[in-house]
């Protein structure tokens, strides 16, 4: 540095200029100067020398060696603003050299840039100084320095103005600081939710959309958990597992739900980071989340659209597919009978072609409503393509039989729903399916493969004149028609006289005839004597079983009274099946009393043989049967005992006298340890709730012998007779009774 300043108490002026620009004090006076702070360690530094400066006489190499110390820039002009010193730091501010500078004007730095040089000199001298202004140099590659610039004066000893000092602080860095923190900013208030919270997962901070979204302001949710807002719907294994996540991780992105202060709860697409510092210890989370209801919607449309027909709302040909393919996985476990059937409208075409397009679509939406309402919730109805539907019927029975039977019934009943008439708007028509089925079991067989067999058996049933159902397999179809022609002669057996009943005898422990179970048997003139296990069923399916339990009542009733008249038999009670079909009649007490009343019998000589499958439905309701027909007087037995849903619980209800052991039990009670068993626990059983126990399906010596020395007090069985008509029942019961 020259010599171009002489006295100490210049040097001061610099030294208490360089103070107050560093130290702060100016802050007070001058507007805004933020990046004092920035300026710490010189300050510490500055405020040393400051002191050592008042305690001591200042040296010109005292204030040389402060200038060269100095980070910002420091420029001295005479009073024409003629730069005649500058201090190193200049050099790495700008760029230049003192020799560059020295003798030029400090318009050179500032060149215009610096309004406030216009100020100068006059505003200056007024106001002392001017500091902490901002504005920009110029350096010597041309680029623009954003700085901070403090000038002062200084007077001459006849008090005239002649240096001005400026020191030039670069604010670059801070600048840059301030962009960024606007920038953040103005990112922190984006129309995503922002959420902060501490280590402690405590909430410190949220932003306006958060606001928006969750309807909580932030003085409701600072310092608050953020499960506050949670929906609930997520368990604690979900939550465990997101911090998990995060602490391994350091960040987890995912869909979560929570809720509304308005109580709604709402999907919401959230990632969430922790923020570490030094010590890669985390301090902060930040979670940034949008709401995506609008994105759920969507793609449940786009969804739908996928999977549904767009005209009736039921599943597409994919979405079929889709449960076709589980169908069978899950019959392959369970071993059940399902089907598959194809369903196409006859003449469906003329419709469209008479009438437009609006009516046939209106059609089709009526016949998607009317076969939906013809199945079960679970099974599948779905439309692939114009006229043509596909329903699969799911889970139907482990028994073949009895799987087409029901399957065929369903098929059925769709076939006659849709013959219903249709009122289009003003129009009235009428409609008609044909439909192709084929029954599945297990997934040997691929969707598609049981999808055609259905189309084919389709075809059929369109070749053999429409409105009509055809399986695939043939034996089934034959098995159906079968089926469905003995349902028609059924209906005719009563009134034709078809119907008979035989008598089994049931004899006691000393081997007399005590009782009969009456048992139906169906004589049709073509096939000979039907037995009840083929046609009771079909019986059973349509309404046809109470008309033929009334009719086994009666006739039972009226054996009874001929019994009655007979002083050996006059003692015997006869035993009769009931159907639950039957049982669950409104009327079935009535039907009882007045068949006893008509015939005027005992009527504990009527025993009614009831299964525990009355008791499925309406247990209450059948109890309470149960005891207006013991009001009555006649005897209760449970048939087939061993083979329900038997629980001691509900036997003691039950106002029964008699347990029937089931044959199944009986007929290797020999040879089988489990069997015998069972038996001797069901004989015990009777004894203690004092029931009567009669086994049935005894057919030898050995199993009567078991049965009575365990306890047994009646048996049933080929041993001592086969159900036969009553003449032969007369002669075996008088061969018996001797
Ligand atoms: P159930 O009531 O358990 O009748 C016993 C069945 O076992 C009868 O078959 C009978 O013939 C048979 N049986 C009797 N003793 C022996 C034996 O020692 N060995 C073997 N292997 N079998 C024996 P059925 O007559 O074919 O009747 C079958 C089922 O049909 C009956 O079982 C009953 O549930 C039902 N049923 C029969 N008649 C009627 C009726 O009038 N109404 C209703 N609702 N169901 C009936
Ligand atoms: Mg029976
Ligand atoms: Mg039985």
């Amino acid at each position: 540095m020259s010599d171009n300043i002489q006295n100490d108490s210049r040097i001061e002026k610099i030294l208490h200029l360089i103070m107050e620009f560093a130290s702060g004090n100016l802050e007070a006076k001058e507007k805004q100067s933020n990046h004092y702070d920035e300026l710490d360690g010189i300050i510490g530094g500055l405020n040393m020398l400051g002191e050592e400066l008042h305690a001591s006489t200042v040296t010109r190499d005292f204030l040389n060696n402060i200038l060269k110390t100095m980070l910002d820039g420091l420029i001295i002009t005479d009073s024409s603003l003629s730069i005649k010193e500058v201090n190193p730091a200049i050099e790495g501010l700008l760029g230049y050299e003192a020799r560059d500078l020295e003798g030029k004007s400090i318009e050179k730095i500032f060149k215009g840039h610096m309004t406030l040089l216009e100020h100068l000199p006059e505003e200056i001298i007024e106001k002392e100084y001017f500091a902490g202004v901002e504005t920009t140099c110029l350096s010597r590659d041309n680029s623009e320095i954003p700085v901070s610039v403090s000038i002062s004066f200084m007077r001459s000893h006849d008090d005239q103005v002649d240096n001005f000092i400026f020191i030039i602080h670069d604010i670059t860095e801070s600048k840059r600081r301030e962009a960024e923190l606007r920038v953040a900013a103005v990112t922190f208030e984006t129309h995503d939710g922002i959420l902060i919270t501490d280590a402690n997962a405590r909430i410190i901070r949220v932003n306006k959309a958060f606001q928006n979204i969750t309807g909580y302001s932030s003085a409701e949710v600072l310092g608050k958990n953020p499960n506050y807002i949670s929906s609930g719907r997520h368990d604690k294994a979900f939550y465990e597992e997101m911090w998990r996540h995060l602490a391994q991780k350091g960040s987890w992105t995912g869909e979560i739900w929570n809720r509304r202060k308005n109580g709604e709860v709402y999907p919401e697409w959230m990632s969430i980071t922790g923020i570490k510092d030094d010590d890669q210890k985390i301090v902060q989370y930040v979670a940034i989340f949008s709401d995506i209801t609008a994105r759920k919607i969507a793609e449940e449309e786009i969804r739908s659209l996928a999977f549904y027909d767009a005209l009736t709302g039921l599943p597409n040909r994919r979405l079929l597919a889709d449960r076709f393919h589980i169908a069978l996985s899950q019959s392959g476990r369970s071993k059940n009978y399902g089907a598959v059937m194809f369903l196409d409208l006859d003449k469906f075409k003329s419709l469209n072609d008479t009438r437009g397009h609006e009516y046939g679509d209106l059609l089709l939406i009526e016949v998607a409503q009317r076969i939906s309402a013809s199945v079960r919730e679970m099974d599948t109805v779905a439309r692939i393509g114009g006229d043509e539907f596909v329903i699969l019927i799911e889970e139907v029975s482990a028994d073949q039989k009895m799987a087409l039977q029901k399957i065929a019934a369903v098929a059925e009943k769709i076939r006659l729903v849709l013959n219903e008439p249709y009122k289009l708007k003003e129009f009235n028509c009428y409609s008609s399916p044909s439909i192709g089925v084929c029954l599945y079991c297990g997934n040997e067989k691929s969707s598609s493969d049981l999808l055609k067999s259905a189309d084919m058996a389709l075809y059929q049933a369109k070749e053999s004149g429409r409105n009509t159902i055809r399986f695939f397999d043939p034996l089934m179809q034959e098995e159906v028609e079968s089926h469905a022609a003995m349902e028609i002669n059924l209906r005719n057996a009563v009134e034709n006289n078809q119907l008979r009943l035989h008598y089994q005898i049931q004899i006691d422990r000393d081997g007399r005839p005590v009782g009969a179970e009456a048992l139906i048997r169906w004589y049709e003139p073509l096939h000979g004597i039907i037995m009840p296990l083929e046609f009771i069923h079909i019986a059973e399916e349509s309404s046809l079983i109470l008309v033929i339990g009334e009719w086994v009542i009666q006739e039972a009733c009226r054996q009874i009274a001929a019994w009655s008249k007979d002083e050996k038999k006059k003692c015997m009670t006869l035993a009769v099946n009931v159907s639950a079909r039957q049982f669950a009649l409104p009327d079935f007490v009535h039907i009882i009393a007045s068949a006893i009343n008509l015939y005027k019998i005992d009527p504990s000589r009527l025993k009614l043989e009831l299964t525990e499958h009355i008791l499925i439905n309406n247990i209450s309701n059948a109890v309470a049967k149960m005891h207006e027909l013991k009001a009555l007087g006649v005897e209760l037995s449970i048939d087939d005992f061993g083979t329900g849903y038997s629980s001691l619980s509900y036997l003691k209800q039950l106002p029964i006298s008699q347990l029937k052991i089931d044959q199944s039990f009986v007929r290797d009670i020999t040879t089988d340890a489990n069997d015998a068993m069972m038996v001797k626990t069901i004989i015990a059983l009777g004894q203690n709730f004092h029931l009567h126990v009669i086994a049935e399906g005894v057919e030898t010596k050995e199993q009567q012998t078991f049965l009575i020395q365990n306890g047994c007090m009646a048996s049933q069985g080929f041993l001592f007779g086969k159900p036969v008509p009553i003449d032969e029942f007369d002669l075996l019961f008088d061969k018996m009774d001797n």
